[in-house]
């Protein structure tokens, strides 16, 4: 029991708990592509309800609700705005071509936080050499920049500028309750300020799969057409739902202890020689930097003593907190970062 190891590689790798597997067990179901899958409709509802949209659409990944948010709300030859340590543009197969033929213009935001300071300059004017600007994404919480939040404060003004220009907004939120549990902000008050949101369960939730697109009515009835168009539309997909239903329920306030344990070992890391900086921890991601070229050293000695984590280059190493990781494993990989 004692060697099991500590994975601090991702939050996607928890195990649905007990209380999840009975909520998945005893799910009513149906065919969802029939519009009969009533705990597939009750998370959509549950979900739009939460964060003041007027629907959502369930989907397997949050790369699928991303994309269909961003095939919504352009049209080929658009372009579209967004930092460059973006998951849309970094970890998404180059989707937004694949997807919707649009271009990227890449902003170099803080910690990948982007003001409307640094995107309006790089919205196109109307000429027949540019592309249609068309849609900014965020990214809320920021996975690259080491899981640093925008507030509801710094969303207002980009969403007045988009709305100025005639853009449209879109939130990659696969962390977007670890930035609420961080920043006290309101769920209901990111519905006035987004055309869409992705919402991934499979990350700090919990849930095994799933991530749910949040729009108008308008948007999720062609968002819909798109899932089905992308190979997304599932049938008893309601044993998955449940999942969300109950993350929602259940893992959402503590949430707060992942970031308190993320605290803890950033304090541990700062006590080391092998440390040269960490970003400062907002939530459940801590990124620090070691020697260049010593990152994947470290990783590999980490995991020689049982803590599992990767590098996100080759100076820097990432270790996200999650709910599988108990108080007991976070003193053990104090001990193991202390003592390395
Ligand atoms: C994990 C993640 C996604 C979605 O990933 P899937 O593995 O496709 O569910 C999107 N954006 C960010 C920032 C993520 O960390």
């Amino acid at each position: 029991m004692n060697k099991e190891f500590l994975d601090f590689r991702s939050d996607t790798v928890t195990k649905p708990t007990p209380g999840m597997l009975d909520a998945m067990m005893s799910a009513k179901v149906g065919d969802d592509v029939f519009g009969e899958d009533e705990t597939v409709h009750n998370l959509e509802t549950k979900m739009a309800a939460t964060f003041h949209m007027e629907e959502g659409l369930f989907c397997p990944s949050g790369t699928m609700t991303n994309q269909i948010g961003i095939k919504c709300f352009t049209n080929p030859m658009d372009e579209v705005i967004c930092d460059q340590t973006a998951h849309v543009y970094r970890y998404e197969i180059g989707g937004i071509a694949f997807h919707s033929a649009a271009s990227v213009r890449l902003l170099y935001g803080k910690r990948g936080i982007l003001t409307p300071e640094l995107i309006e300059p790089e919205i196109n004017e109307d000429n027949i050499h540019y592309p249609n600007s068309s849609l900014v994404v965020l990214e809320n919480t920021v996975n690259k920049g080491g899981g640093a939040c925008y507030t509801l404060g710094q969303i207002a003004p980009i969403h007045h500028l988009c709305n100025v220009k005639g853009l449209k907004l879109h939130l990659d939120g696969a962390r977007i309750f670890n930035a609420l549990v961080a920043t006290g902000d309101k769920a209901a008050e990111y519905g006035k300020y987004f055309d869409g949101i992705s919402v991934c369960l499979s990350k700090g939730l919990g849930a095994p799969v799933g991530s749910v697109l949040l729009g108008s009515r308008q948007t999720i009835a062609k968002a819909r057409k798109i899932r089905k168009a992308f190979g997304g539309g599932m049938r008893q997909a309601g044993f998955l739902a449940a999942a969300g239903i109950y993350a929602l329920d259940h893992h959402v306030e503590r949430l707060q202890q992942d970031h308190d344990h993320a605290k803890e070992l950033s304090v541990a890391l700062a006590r080391t020689s092998y440390v040269k900086s960490i970003m400062p921890v907002e939530t459940n991601i801590v990124i620090f930097e070691v020697a260049a070229g010593t990152a994947q050293k470290i990783v590999d000695q980490f995991k020689e003593k049982g803590l599992h984590c990767n590098t996100t280059s080759a100076s820097t190493i990432r270790l996200v907190t999650h709910l599988d990781l108990t108080p007991e494993m976070i003193d053990r990989a104090i001990d193991i970062i202390l003592h390395l």
